[in-house]
Protein backbone atom coordinates (compact mmCIF):
# COMPACT_ATOMS: atom_id res chain seq x y z
CA UNK A 1 0.00 0.00 0.00
CA UNK A 2 3.23 2.73 0.14
CA UNK A 3 3.21 2.78 -3.32
CA UNK A 4 2.59 5.80 -4.76
CA UNK A 5 -0.97 6.15 -7.12
CA UNK A 6 -1.67 6.97 -10.88
CA UNK A 7 -5.10 7.44 -11.06
CA UNK A 8 -6.42 7.48 -14.57
CA UNK A 9 -10.48 8.60 -14.52
CA UNK A 10 -12.45 8.04 -18.09
CA UNK A 11 -16.41 7.74 -18.29
CA UNK A 12 -15.85 5.63 -21.67
CA UNK A 13 -14.93 1.81 -20.14
CA UNK A 14 -12.92 0.87 -23.36
CA UNK A 15 -10.80 4.06 -23.43
CA UNK A 16 -9.97 3.76 -19.62
CA UNK A 17 -9.20 -0.33 -20.33
CA UNK A 18 -6.58 1.10 -22.85
CA UNK A 19 -4.87 4.01 -20.52
CA UNK A 20 -5.07 1.08 -17.48
CA UNK A 21 -3.34 -1.39 -19.45
CA UNK A 22 -0.45 0.88 -20.32
CA UNK A 23 0.46 2.04 -17.35
CA UNK A 24 0.54 -1.14 -16.19
CA UNK A 25 2.85 -2.41 -18.84
CA UNK A 26 4.81 0.12 -17.23
CA UNK A 27 4.66 1.47 -13.80
CA UNK A 28 3.15 -1.29 -11.76
CA UNK A 29 6.05 -2.32 -10.20
CA UNK A 30 6.77 1.36 -8.56
CA UNK A 31 3.49 2.67 -8.48
CA UNK A 32 0.10 1.63 -7.40
CA UNK A 33 -2.49 2.18 -10.91
CA UNK A 34 -5.90 3.06 -10.24
CA UNK A 35 -8.83 3.69 -12.84
CA UNK A 36 -12.26 4.90 -12.38
CA UNK A 37 -15.36 5.02 -14.88
CA UNK A 38 -16.50 7.66 -12.22
CA UNK A 39 -14.96 10.99 -11.25
CA UNK A 40 -16.81 11.59 -7.88
CA UNK A 41 -15.71 7.90 -6.95
CA UNK A 42 -12.03 9.15 -7.78
CA UNK A 43 -12.39 11.84 -5.71
CA UNK A 44 -14.01 10.27 -2.81
CA UNK A 45 -10.94 7.85 -3.17
CA UNK A 46 -8.43 10.49 -3.31
CA UNK A 47 -10.02 11.86 0.24
CA UNK A 48 -9.41 8.43 1.64
CA UNK A 49 -5.83 7.93 0.35
CA UNK A 50 -5.02 11.24 1.74
CA UNK A 51 -6.39 10.73 4.87
CA UNK A 52 -4.35 7.15 5.49
CA UNK A 53 -1.20 8.88 4.28
CA UNK A 54 -1.16 7.85 0.68
CA UNK A 55 0.52 9.77 -2.18
CA UNK A 56 -1.31 10.15 -5.50
CA UNK A 57 2.04 11.31 -7.99
CA UNK A 58 -0.30 11.66 -11.50
CA UNK A 59 -3.72 12.45 -12.08
CA UNK A 60 -5.27 11.79 -15.45
CA UNK A 61 -8.70 12.35 -16.42
CA UNK A 62 -11.08 12.77 -19.98
CA UNK A 63 -11.76 16.03 -20.37
CA UNK A 64 -15.53 15.21 -21.49
CA UNK A 65 -17.02 13.29 -18.68
CA UNK A 66 -21.15 13.42 -18.09
CA UNK A 67 -20.83 13.90 -14.17
CA UNK A 68 -18.09 16.96 -14.74
CA UNK A 69 -15.73 17.84 -16.88
CA UNK A 70 -11.80 16.45 -16.69
CA UNK A 71 -10.73 20.60 -15.97
CA UNK A 72 -13.06 20.78 -13.09
CA UNK A 73 -12.41 17.36 -11.89
CA UNK A 74 -9.02 18.13 -11.94
CA UNK A 75 -9.36 21.51 -10.01
CA UNK A 76 -11.13 19.56 -6.98
CA UNK A 77 -7.63 16.98 -7.34
CA UNK A 78 -5.55 19.82 -6.60
CA UNK A 79 -7.44 20.75 -3.38
CA UNK A 80 -7.51 17.31 -2.11
CA UNK A 81 -3.77 16.66 -3.10
CA UNK A 82 -2.12 19.70 -4.35
CA UNK A 83 1.31 18.10 -4.87
CA UNK A 84 -0.16 15.52 -7.62
CA UNK A 85 0.75 15.93 -11.31
CA UNK A 86 -2.91 17.12 -12.66
CA UNK A 87 -3.04 16.06 -16.35
CA UNK A 88 -6.00 16.49 -18.60
CA UNK A 89 -6.56 13.89 -21.41
CA UNK A 90 -7.91 14.61 -24.90
CA UNK A 91 -8.91 12.76 -27.89
CA UNK A 92 -6.95 12.97 -30.77
CA UNK A 93 -8.21 15.86 -33.22
CA UNK A 94 -10.61 16.74 -30.99
CA UNK A 95 -11.63 20.28 -32.04
CA UNK A 96 -12.80 21.42 -28.83
CA UNK A 97 -9.49 20.46 -26.75
CA UNK A 98 -7.37 23.24 -27.23
CA UNK A 99 -9.84 25.60 -25.96
CA UNK A 100 -11.07 23.58 -22.57
CA UNK A 101 -7.01 23.12 -22.23
CA UNK A 102 -6.63 27.05 -22.52
CA UNK A 103 -9.50 27.33 -19.57
CA UNK A 104 -7.93 24.46 -17.11
CA UNK A 105 -4.57 26.26 -17.54
CA UNK A 106 -5.46 29.12 -16.95
CA UNK A 107 -7.46 28.60 -13.89
CA UNK A 108 -4.60 26.35 -12.46
CA UNK A 109 -7.14 23.25 -13.01
CA UNK A 110 -4.77 21.42 -15.02
CA UNK A 111 -0.64 21.55 -15.34
CA UNK A 112 -0.24 19.32 -18.99
CA UNK A 113 -2.31 17.95 -21.09
CA UNK A 114 -1.98 14.35 -23.15
CA UNK A 115 -3.74 12.76 -25.63
CA UNK A 116 -4.74 9.46 -24.47
CA UNK A 117 -2.59 5.99 -25.81
CA UNK A 118 -3.31 4.84 -29.20
CA UNK A 119 -5.36 1.63 -29.32
CA UNK A 120 -1.77 0.25 -30.96
CA UNK A 121 0.78 -0.68 -28.53
CA UNK A 122 3.57 0.77 -27.37
CA UNK A 123 2.80 4.42 -27.95
CA UNK A 124 6.50 5.68 -26.77
CA UNK A 125 4.91 9.36 -27.03
CA UNK A 126 2.32 8.48 -24.17
CA UNK A 127 5.23 6.68 -22.42
CA UNK A 128 7.98 9.63 -22.94
CA UNK A 129 5.55 12.41 -21.73
CA UNK A 130 3.98 9.89 -18.14
CA UNK A 131 7.86 9.27 -17.52
CA UNK A 132 8.67 12.99 -17.20
CA UNK A 133 5.77 13.52 -14.89
CA UNK A 134 6.38 10.93 -12.54
CA UNK A 135 10.35 12.01 -13.02
CA UNK A 136 9.41 15.72 -11.93
CA UNK A 137 6.69 14.62 -9.43
CA UNK A 138 9.95 12.40 -7.74
CA UNK A 139 12.36 15.11 -7.88
CA UNK A 140 10.31 16.82 -5.27
CA UNK A 141 8.44 14.48 -3.52
CA UNK A 142 10.82 11.61 -3.08
CA UNK A 143 14.22 11.76 -3.19
CA UNK A 144 15.82 8.17 -3.55
CA UNK A 145 19.24 9.05 -2.99
CA UNK A 146 20.78 11.60 -0.75
CA UNK A 147 24.07 12.43 -1.72
CA UNK A 148 24.38 14.46 2.35
CA UNK A 149 22.10 14.17 5.21
CA UNK A 150 22.43 17.42 7.20
CA UNK A 151 21.19 17.21 10.74
CA UNK A 152 20.32 20.91 12.40
CA UNK A 153 18.15 22.81 14.15
CA UNK A 154 14.91 23.16 11.80
CA UNK A 155 14.57 26.76 12.44
CA UNK A 156 18.28 28.11 12.60
CA UNK A 157 19.60 30.14 10.24
CA UNK A 158 22.45 28.11 9.19
CA UNK A 159 20.26 25.35 8.72
CA UNK A 160 18.27 27.10 6.44
CA UNK A 161 21.08 28.60 4.28
CA UNK A 162 23.24 24.35 3.73
CA UNK A 163 19.16 23.46 2.73
CA UNK A 164 18.95 26.38 0.08
CA UNK A 165 22.63 25.74 -0.89
CA UNK A 166 21.99 21.97 -1.57
CA UNK A 167 18.07 22.56 -3.09
CA UNK A 168 19.47 25.44 -5.26
CA UNK A 169 22.54 23.18 -6.57
CA UNK A 170 20.10 20.00 -7.23
CA UNK A 171 22.14 18.25 -5.23
CA UNK A 172 20.06 15.63 -3.52
CA UNK A 173 19.72 15.43 0.35
CA UNK A 174 17.84 14.77 3.12
CA UNK A 175 17.41 17.54 6.70
CA UNK A 176 17.13 15.86 9.72
CA UNK A 177 15.76 17.92 12.93
CA UNK A 178 18.88 17.52 15.43
CA UNK A 179 16.42 16.73 18.19
CA UNK A 180 14.08 13.91 15.84
CA UNK A 181 14.85 10.44 16.92
CA UNK A 182 16.79 10.08 12.85
CA UNK A 183 18.56 13.38 13.88
CA UNK A 184 19.83 11.99 17.22
CA UNK A 185 20.58 8.81 15.88
CA UNK A 186 22.57 10.02 12.70
CA UNK A 187 25.04 12.27 15.40
CA UNK A 188 25.67 9.21 17.09
CA UNK A 189 26.46 6.99 14.73
CA UNK A 190 28.83 9.44 13.08
CA UNK A 191 30.73 9.77 16.20
CA UNK A 192 29.09 13.21 17.33
CA UNK A 193 28.11 13.71 20.45
CA UNK A 194 26.36 16.56 22.34
CA UNK A 195 29.01 18.97 21.85
CA UNK A 196 28.85 18.46 18.07
CA UNK A 197 28.82 22.18 16.76
CA UNK A 198 25.68 22.09 14.11
CA UNK A 199 24.35 21.82 11.75
CA UNK A 200 26.50 18.96 10.73
CA UNK A 201 26.66 17.14 7.50
CA UNK A 202 26.75 13.42 6.21
CA UNK A 203 28.68 13.10 2.40
CA UNK A 204 27.73 9.61 1.14
CA UNK A 205 30.73 7.95 0.94
CA UNK A 206 31.43 8.76 4.61
CA UNK A 207 32.87 12.09 5.47
CA UNK A 208 31.64 14.24 8.33
CA UNK A 209 31.58 17.64 8.59
CA UNK A 210 30.83 20.18 11.62
CA UNK A 211 28.90 23.07 11.16
CA UNK A 212 31.06 23.35 7.07
CA UNK A 213 31.41 26.59 5.52
CA UNK A 214 29.91 26.48 1.76
CA UNK A 215 33.00 25.82 0.25
CA UNK A 216 34.29 22.94 2.59
CA UNK A 217 30.51 21.42 1.93
CA UNK A 218 30.86 21.99 -1.92
CA UNK A 219 34.75 20.20 -1.80
CA UNK A 220 32.95 17.56 0.57
CA UNK A 221 30.64 16.46 -2.23
CA UNK A 222 33.42 16.58 -4.85
CA UNK A 223 32.54 20.09 -6.22
CA UNK A 224 35.41 22.16 -8.27
CA UNK A 225 35.93 25.56 -6.81
CA UNK A 226 39.18 26.32 -8.08
CA UNK A 227 40.48 26.02 -11.95
CA UNK A 228 42.65 23.60 -13.89
CA UNK A 229 45.42 24.56 -16.06
CA UNK A 230 46.18 27.77 -14.05
CA UNK A 231 43.25 29.55 -14.43
CA UNK A 232 44.22 30.48 -18.19
CA UNK A 233 41.86 30.54 -20.24
CA UNK A 234 39.67 32.42 -23.42
CA UNK A 235 36.50 33.56 -21.54
CA UNK A 236 35.65 33.82 -18.11
CA UNK A 237 31.54 34.34 -17.11
CA UNK A 238 30.74 35.09 -13.61
CA UNK A 239 27.73 34.33 -12.47
CA UNK A 240 25.92 30.44 -13.58
CA UNK A 241 22.07 32.32 -13.87
CA UNK A 242 20.41 31.32 -17.17
CA UNK A 243 22.56 34.50 -18.45
CA UNK A 244 25.98 32.96 -17.69
CA UNK A 245 24.80 29.43 -18.91
CA UNK A 246 23.50 30.83 -21.66
CA UNK A 247 27.72 32.16 -22.37
CA UNK A 248 28.58 29.39 -20.93
CA UNK A 249 26.82 26.93 -24.05
CA UNK A 250 27.48 29.46 -26.66
CA UNK A 251 31.46 30.26 -25.53
CA UNK A 252 32.23 26.35 -25.35
CA UNK A 253 30.15 24.98 -27.72
CA UNK A 254 31.85 28.08 -30.33
CA UNK A 255 35.41 26.96 -29.37
CA UNK A 256 36.67 29.19 -26.58
CA UNK A 257 38.14 27.52 -23.32
CA UNK A 258 35.34 28.68 -21.07
CA UNK A 259 35.36 28.98 -17.05
CA UNK A 260 32.34 29.70 -15.13
CA UNK A 261 32.65 31.02 -11.65
CA UNK A 262 29.31 30.64 -9.48
CA UNK A 263 29.33 32.24 -5.72
CA UNK A 264 25.79 30.56 -4.53
CA UNK A 265 24.17 28.41 -6.52
CA UNK A 266 23.60 27.06 -10.18
CA UNK A 267 20.83 28.97 -11.79
CA UNK A 268 20.77 32.02 -9.85
CA UNK A 269 17.02 33.42 -9.75
CA UNK A 270 15.83 31.34 -11.73
CA UNK A 271 16.79 28.54 -9.90
CA UNK A 272 14.64 29.54 -7.57
CA UNK A 273 11.42 29.95 -9.47
CA UNK A 274 9.06 27.18 -8.78
CA UNK A 275 7.80 27.37 -12.12
CA UNK A 276 9.15 29.52 -15.21
CA UNK A 277 5.72 29.37 -17.44
CA UNK A 278 6.78 31.50 -20.18
CA UNK A 279 10.25 30.52 -21.20
CA UNK A 280 9.69 29.70 -25.14
CA UNK A 281 9.38 25.67 -25.74
CA UNK A 282 8.07 24.71 -22.33
CA UNK A 283 4.26 24.34 -22.67
CA UNK A 284 3.46 22.96 -19.67
CA UNK A 285 5.72 25.22 -17.85
CA UNK A 286 9.68 23.96 -16.34
CA UNK A 287 11.24 24.44 -12.81
CA UNK A 288 14.08 26.78 -12.40
CA UNK A 289 15.80 23.91 -11.19
CA UNK A 290 14.63 21.97 -14.08
CA UNK A 291 15.77 24.19 -16.80
CA UNK A 292 19.31 25.23 -15.53
CA UNK A 293 20.26 21.95 -14.51
CA UNK A 294 19.36 20.93 -18.01
CA UNK A 295 21.63 24.31 -18.95
CA UNK A 296 24.33 23.46 -16.85
CA UNK A 297 24.91 19.89 -18.58
CA UNK A 298 24.64 21.53 -21.99
CA UNK A 299 27.50 23.56 -20.84
CA UNK A 300 29.63 20.94 -19.57
CA UNK A 301 28.97 18.42 -22.12
CA UNK A 302 30.82 21.74 -24.74
CA UNK A 303 33.32 21.43 -22.56
CA UNK A 304 32.65 24.81 -20.06
CA UNK A 305 34.51 24.54 -16.72
CA UNK A 306 32.59 25.09 -13.87
CA UNK A 307 34.05 26.80 -10.54
CA UNK A 308 31.56 26.62 -7.51
CA UNK A 309 31.33 28.50 -4.10
CA UNK A 310 33.96 30.65 -4.99
CA UNK A 311 33.33 34.48 -5.91
CA UNK A 312 34.87 36.66 -8.22
CA UNK A 313 35.99 39.97 -6.57
CA UNK A 314 37.96 42.20 -9.42
CA UNK A 315 38.61 42.40 -12.65
CA UNK A 316 42.04 44.14 -13.88
CA UNK A 317 43.26 44.61 -17.69
CA UNK A 318 46.83 42.57 -17.92
CA UNK A 319 48.18 43.73 -21.10
CA UNK A 320 45.53 42.02 -23.93
CA UNK A 321 44.15 39.88 -21.75
CA UNK A 322 42.10 40.03 -18.01
CA UNK A 323 42.72 38.93 -14.42
CA UNK A 324 39.25 37.82 -12.95
CA UNK A 325 40.39 37.62 -9.11
CA UNK A 326 38.49 35.03 -7.05
CA UNK A 327 37.01 35.37 -3.26
CA UNK A 328 39.68 32.37 -2.22
CA UNK A 329 42.97 34.46 -3.56
CA UNK A 330 43.43 32.46 -6.70
CA UNK A 331 43.17 34.31 -10.12
CA UNK A 332 41.91 33.53 -13.82
CA UNK A 333 43.33 34.94 -16.74
CA UNK A 334 41.28 35.36 -19.83
CA UNK A 335 40.91 37.42 -23.32
CA UNK A 336 37.69 37.96 -22.35
CA UNK A 337 34.91 38.59 -19.55
CA UNK A 338 30.98 38.55 -19.24
CA UNK A 339 29.63 39.53 -16.16
CA UNK A 340 26.11 37.64 -15.54
CA UNK A 341 26.06 38.11 -12.21
CA UNK A 342 22.17 39.26 -11.32
CA UNK A 343 20.64 40.70 -8.71
CA UNK A 344 19.87 39.63 -5.20
CA UNK A 345 16.83 40.51 -2.96
CA UNK A 346 15.76 43.40 -0.93
CA UNK A 347 15.41 43.02 2.39
CA UNK A 348 12.81 44.91 4.43
CA UNK A 349 14.23 47.67 7.07
CA UNK A 350 13.21 45.47 10.55
CA UNK A 351 16.17 44.47 12.34
CA UNK A 352 13.96 42.13 14.57
CA UNK A 353 12.98 40.29 11.38
CA UNK A 354 16.54 40.24 9.70
CA UNK A 355 18.06 38.35 13.25
CA UNK A 356 14.99 35.43 12.28
CA UNK A 357 16.31 35.08 8.86
CA UNK A 358 16.17 31.05 8.42
CA UNK A 359 14.09 30.81 11.69
CA UNK A 360 10.85 31.74 9.72
CA UNK A 361 11.84 34.86 7.70
CA UNK A 362 12.87 34.27 4.34
CA UNK A 363 14.08 36.22 1.42
CA UNK A 364 13.47 34.92 -2.59
CA UNK A 365 13.53 30.83 -2.16
CA UNK A 366 10.67 28.94 -1.30
CA UNK A 367 11.28 25.06 -2.23
CA UNK A 368 13.25 24.51 0.22
CA UNK A 369 11.45 25.26 2.91
CA UNK A 370 7.77 24.98 1.77
CA UNK A 371 7.38 21.54 2.64
CA UNK A 372 8.02 22.23 6.28
CA UNK A 373 5.09 24.62 6.78
CA UNK A 374 2.07 22.13 6.73
CA UNK A 375 -0.68 23.62 8.40
CA UNK A 376 1.05 26.78 9.38
CA UNK A 377 0.31 30.69 8.17
CA UNK A 378 2.31 32.15 5.95
CA UNK A 379 2.72 35.89 4.38
CA UNK A 380 4.60 36.47 1.74
CA UNK A 381 5.90 40.32 1.04
CA UNK A 382 5.67 41.90 -2.76
CA UNK A 383 3.05 42.30 -5.77
CA UNK A 384 5.28 41.15 -8.33
CA UNK A 385 5.16 37.74 -10.56
CA UNK A 386 7.75 36.04 -7.99
CA UNK A 387 5.49 36.67 -5.05
CA UNK A 388 2.63 35.47 -6.61
CA UNK A 389 4.88 32.26 -7.68
CA UNK A 390 6.34 31.85 -4.36
CA UNK A 391 3.07 32.48 -2.82
CA UNK A 392 0.75 29.98 -5.09
CA UNK A 393 3.87 26.90 -4.31
CA UNK A 394 3.46 28.04 -0.73
CA UNK A 395 -0.29 27.55 -0.65
CA UNK A 396 -0.02 23.79 -1.77
CA UNK A 397 1.74 23.29 1.88
CA UNK A 398 0.13 25.46 4.22
CA UNK A 399 -2.75 26.20 5.65
CA UNK A 400 -3.38 29.87 4.63
CA UNK A 401 -0.72 32.54 2.81
CA UNK A 402 -1.53 36.27 2.73
CA UNK A 403 -0.23 38.36 0.15
CA UNK A 404 0.81 41.63 1.20
CA UNK A 405 0.69 44.45 -0.66
CA UNK A 406 1.22 48.34 -0.54
CA UNK A 407 -1.10 48.66 -3.70
CA UNK A 408 -4.35 48.64 -4.11
CA UNK A 409 -4.30 45.59 -5.64
CA UNK A 410 -1.96 43.13 -8.48
CA UNK A 411 -3.17 44.49 -11.37
CA UNK A 412 -0.70 46.92 -12.29
CA UNK A 413 2.65 44.33 -11.50
CA UNK A 414 1.51 40.86 -11.87
CA UNK A 415 0.50 38.46 -14.64
CA UNK A 416 -3.11 38.12 -15.21
CA UNK A 417 -2.64 34.14 -15.33
CA UNK A 418 -1.30 34.46 -11.99
CA UNK A 419 -3.96 37.08 -10.31
CA UNK A 420 -6.57 34.62 -11.62
CA UNK A 421 -5.25 31.62 -10.12
CA UNK A 422 -4.42 33.24 -6.64
CA UNK A 423 -8.52 34.31 -6.86
CA UNK A 424 -9.28 30.63 -7.23
CA UNK A 425 -7.24 29.35 -4.71
CA UNK A 426 -9.08 29.12 -1.53
CA UNK A 427 -6.24 29.29 1.14
CA UNK A 428 -4.76 32.65 -0.05
CA UNK A 429 -6.14 35.96 0.91
CA UNK A 430 -4.40 39.27 -0.24
CA UNK A 431 -3.64 42.37 2.20
CA UNK A 432 -3.48 45.37 0.11
CA UNK A 433 -2.29 48.72 1.05
CA UNK A 434 -0.55 47.09 3.95
CA UNK A 435 3.32 46.86 4.83
CA UNK A 436 5.17 44.50 7.04
CA UNK A 437 6.98 46.71 9.55
CA UNK A 438 8.12 44.18 12.47
CA UNK A 439 7.63 40.43 13.37
CA UNK A 440 9.45 38.67 16.71
CA UNK A 441 9.02 34.96 17.97
CA UNK A 442 11.32 33.01 20.53
CA UNK A 443 13.57 31.80 18.02
CA UNK A 444 11.72 31.37 15.85
CA UNK A 445 8.65 33.75 14.03
CA UNK A 446 5.75 33.55 15.64
CA UNK A 447 4.20 37.13 15.01
CA UNK A 448 4.24 39.49 12.72
CA UNK A 449 3.58 43.60 12.95
CA UNK A 450 1.30 45.11 9.66
CA UNK A 451 0.76 48.57 9.30
CA UNK A 452 -1.96 49.71 6.99
CA UNK A 453 -0.57 52.55 5.08
CA UNK A 454 -4.40 54.57 4.93
CA UNK A 455 -4.95 55.00 8.25
CA UNK A 456 -1.38 54.58 9.61
CA UNK A 457 -2.74 51.52 12.56
CA UNK A 458 -0.84 48.73 13.25
CA UNK A 459 -1.86 45.15 14.24
CA UNK A 460 0.27 42.61 15.30
CA UNK A 461 -0.94 38.51 13.49
CA UNK A 462 0.57 35.48 13.83
CA UNK A 463 2.54 34.20 11.16
CA UNK A 464 4.99 30.85 11.45
CA UNK A 465 6.78 31.99 8.12
CA UNK A 466 7.09 35.40 6.46
CA UNK A 467 8.63 35.09 2.38
CA UNK A 468 10.03 38.77 1.27
CA UNK A 469 10.40 39.13 -2.40
CA UNK A 470 10.49 43.19 -2.90
CA UNK A 471 12.78 43.80 -5.37
CA UNK A 472 16.68 43.66 -5.99
CA UNK A 473 19.79 45.50 -6.02
CA UNK A 474 22.34 44.30 -8.73
CA UNK A 475 25.85 42.30 -7.65
CA UNK A 476 28.06 44.63 -8.73
CA UNK A 477 30.26 46.17 -5.87
CA UNK A 478 33.03 44.08 -6.82
CA UNK A 479 33.39 45.58 -10.10
CA UNK A 480 36.56 48.65 -10.85
CA UNK A 481 35.47 51.41 -11.46
CA UNK A 482 36.40 51.12 -14.74
CA UNK A 483 33.16 49.70 -15.42
CA UNK A 484 30.19 52.00 -15.19
CA UNK A 485 27.22 51.65 -13.74
CA UNK A 486 24.05 53.61 -13.27
CA UNK A 487 22.71 55.42 -10.33
CA UNK A 488 21.18 52.15 -8.84
CA UNK A 489 24.60 50.00 -9.65
CA UNK A 490 23.25 48.22 -12.76
CA UNK A 491 26.22 47.95 -15.60
CA UNK A 492 26.05 50.23 -18.50
CA UNK A 493 26.88 48.93 -21.55
CA UNK A 494 26.83 49.40 -25.96
CA UNK A 495 24.99 52.36 -26.56
CA UNK A 496 24.36 53.77 -22.87
CA UNK A 497 27.74 54.23 -22.56
CA UNK A 498 27.19 57.02 -25.11
CA UNK A 499 23.62 58.43 -24.94
CA UNK A 500 23.70 61.65 -23.97
CA UNK A 501 20.80 60.78 -21.36
CA UNK A 502 19.37 57.37 -19.65
CA UNK A 503 16.83 55.55 -20.81
CA UNK A 504 16.13 51.50 -20.33
CA UNK A 505 14.01 50.88 -17.20
CA UNK A 506 15.59 50.66 -13.96
CA UNK A 507 14.20 53.55 -12.78
CA UNK A 508 17.49 55.57 -13.83
CA UNK A 509 16.01 57.76 -15.85
CA UNK A 510 18.52 60.98 -17.14
CA UNK A 511 20.81 60.97 -13.91
CA UNK A 512 22.48 63.80 -15.59
CA UNK A 513 25.57 61.71 -16.11
CA UNK A 514 24.83 61.71 -19.86
CA UNK A 515 27.79 63.81 -20.74
CA UNK A 516 30.68 61.85 -18.34
CA UNK A 517 29.24 58.81 -19.94
CA UNK A 518 30.42 60.01 -23.33
CA UNK A 519 33.84 60.40 -21.24
CA UNK A 520 33.82 56.71 -19.74
CA UNK A 521 33.60 55.63 -23.43
CA UNK A 522 37.95 55.66 -24.73
CA UNK A 523 38.60 53.91 -27.83
CA UNK A 524 37.79 55.42 -31.06
CA UNK A 525 34.68 52.36 -32.22
CA UNK A 526 31.92 52.72 -30.70
CA UNK A 527 31.01 49.88 -28.14
CA UNK A 528 29.55 46.70 -29.10
CA UNK A 529 26.09 45.92 -27.68
CA UNK A 530 26.32 44.13 -24.32
CA UNK A 531 30.19 45.92 -24.00
CA UNK A 532 30.78 47.60 -20.92
CA UNK A 533 32.97 50.67 -20.33
CA UNK A 534 35.85 48.33 -20.10
CA UNK A 535 36.79 47.52 -24.06
CA UNK A 536 36.56 43.31 -23.68
CA UNK A 537 34.56 43.17 -20.76
CA UNK A 538 30.75 42.14 -21.47
CA UNK A 539 27.62 42.35 -18.96
CA UNK A 540 24.82 40.37 -19.57
CA UNK A 541 21.02 39.19 -17.97
CA UNK A 542 19.44 41.14 -14.67
CA UNK A 543 22.93 42.95 -13.97
CA UNK A 544 22.83 45.05 -16.75
CA UNK A 545 21.07 48.78 -17.00
CA UNK A 546 17.82 48.55 -18.77
CA UNK A 547 17.59 44.72 -18.86
CA UNK A 548 13.78 43.02 -19.35
CA UNK A 549 14.23 40.71 -16.11
CA UNK A 550 13.50 37.59 -17.97
CA UNK A 551 14.71 34.14 -18.10
CA UNK A 552 14.74 34.02 -22.32
CA UNK A 553 16.20 37.66 -22.38
CA UNK A 554 18.91 36.77 -20.00
CA UNK A 555 19.78 33.99 -22.29
CA UNK A 556 19.50 36.00 -25.12
CA UNK A 557 21.91 38.51 -24.43
CA UNK A 558 24.47 35.37 -22.89
CA UNK A 559 24.66 34.23 -26.33
CA UNK A 560 24.64 37.97 -28.02
CA UNK A 561 27.43 38.86 -25.90
CA UNK A 562 29.66 35.66 -27.13
CA UNK A 563 29.16 36.83 -30.41
CA UNK A 564 30.64 39.87 -30.06
CA UNK A 565 33.49 38.96 -27.36
CA UNK A 566 34.32 36.72 -31.08
CA UNK A 567 33.86 40.48 -32.97
CA UNK A 568 35.97 41.98 -30.18
CA UNK A 569 38.74 39.06 -29.75
CA UNK A 570 39.11 39.39 -34.11
CA UNK A 571 39.94 43.52 -33.63
CA UNK A 572 42.33 42.87 -31.40
CA UNK A 573 44.02 39.88 -33.53
CA UNK A 574 44.04 42.45 -36.43
CA UNK A 575 45.36 45.20 -34.68
CA UNK A 576 47.89 43.06 -33.36
CA UNK A 577 48.84 42.09 -36.77
CA UNK A 578 49.07 45.17 -38.11
CA UNK A 579 51.60 46.91 -35.17
C1 LIG B 1 11.26 33.52 -7.64
C2 LIG B 1 11.49 34.02 -9.05
C3 LIG B 1 10.68 33.61 -10.07
C4 LIG B 1 10.92 34.05 -11.39
N1 LIG B 1 10.09 33.60 -12.37
C5 LIG B 1 10.32 33.96 -13.66
C6 LIG B 1 9.51 33.46 -14.70
O1 LIG B 1 8.58 32.70 -14.48
N2 LIG B 1 9.81 33.83 -15.96
C7 LIG B 1 10.84 34.68 -16.27
O2 LIG B 1 11.09 34.95 -17.45
N3 LIG B 1 11.63 35.18 -15.29
C8 LIG B 1 11.39 34.85 -14.00
N4 LIG B 1 12.17 35.36 -12.99
C9 LIG B 1 13.27 36.29 -13.35
C10 LIG B 1 14.49 35.51 -13.85
O3 LIG B 1 14.79 34.44 -12.97
C11 LIG B 1 15.70 36.42 -13.99
O4 LIG B 1 15.40 37.43 -14.92
C12 LIG B 1 16.94 35.65 -14.46
O5 LIG B 1 17.28 34.64 -13.55
C13 LIG B 1 18.14 36.60 -14.63
O6 LIG B 1 19.24 35.82 -14.97
P1 LIG B 1 20.74 36.32 -14.75
O7 LIG B 1 21.59 35.19 -15.17
O8 LIG B 1 20.91 37.62 -15.39
O9 LIG B 1 20.89 36.60 -13.19
P2 LIG B 1 20.66 35.70 -11.91
O10 LIG B 1 19.61 34.70 -12.18
O11 LIG B 1 20.45 36.67 -10.80
O12 LIG B 1 22.04 34.93 -11.70
C14 LIG B 1 23.23 35.58 -11.31
C15 LIG B 1 24.18 34.58 -10.70
O13 LIG B 1 25.45 35.20 -10.48
C16 LIG B 1 25.98 34.78 -9.23
N5 LIG B 1 26.94 35.80 -8.76
C17 LIG B 1 26.67 37.06 -8.35
N6 LIG B 1 27.80 37.71 -8.04
C18 LIG B 1 28.81 36.84 -8.26
C19 LIG B 1 30.23 36.92 -8.12
N7 LIG B 1 30.82 38.05 -7.71
N8 LIG B 1 30.97 35.84 -8.41
C20 LIG B 1 30.38 34.68 -8.83
N9 LIG B 1 29.04 34.54 -8.97
C21 LIG B 1 28.27 35.62 -8.70
C22 LIG B 1 24.76 34.66 -8.35
O14 LIG B 1 25.01 33.80 -7.24
C23 LIG B 1 23.73 34.08 -9.33
O15 LIG B 1 23.76 32.68 -9.32
C24 LIG B 1 11.98 34.94 -11.66
C25 LIG B 1 12.79 35.38 -10.62
C26 LIG B 1 12.56 34.92 -9.32
C27 LIG B 1 13.45 35.40 -8.22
Amino acid sequence: MDKPVILAVDDDLASLAIIERELKKRYRDDYRIVARQSAGDALDMMRRMRDEGEHTAVVLADQWMPEMPGAEFLGEARLIDPLAKRVMLVAWGDPSAPEAIFHGCAYGQIEYFLAKPWHGSPDEQFHHEIADLLYQWSRTHRPVFEAVKVVGEQWSRRSHELRDLLQRNGIPYGFYAADSDEGRELLLDNGLGASARLPAAVVFGGKVLEDPSNRALSEALGVQSRADAGGECDLVVIGAGPAGLAAAVYGSSEGLATVVVEGEALGGQAGQSTMIQNYLGFPAGISGEELTARAYQQAWEFGTQFLFANSAVGIAPKGDRFTVALADGSELCASGVIVASGISYRRLEAPRLEALMGAGVFYGSVSSEARALGGDDVFVVGAGNSAGQAALHLSRYARSVTLVVRRDGLEDTMSHYLITMIERTPNMHLMPRSEVVDGDGPGRLTHITVRNLQDGSEATVAAQALFVMIGATPHTEWLPETIARDKDGFVLTGSDLTASDGGGDDGAGDDGRGDARRLLWAPERPPYPLETSLPGVFAVGDVRHGSVKRVAAAVGEGAIAVRYLHEYLAARRLERAAA
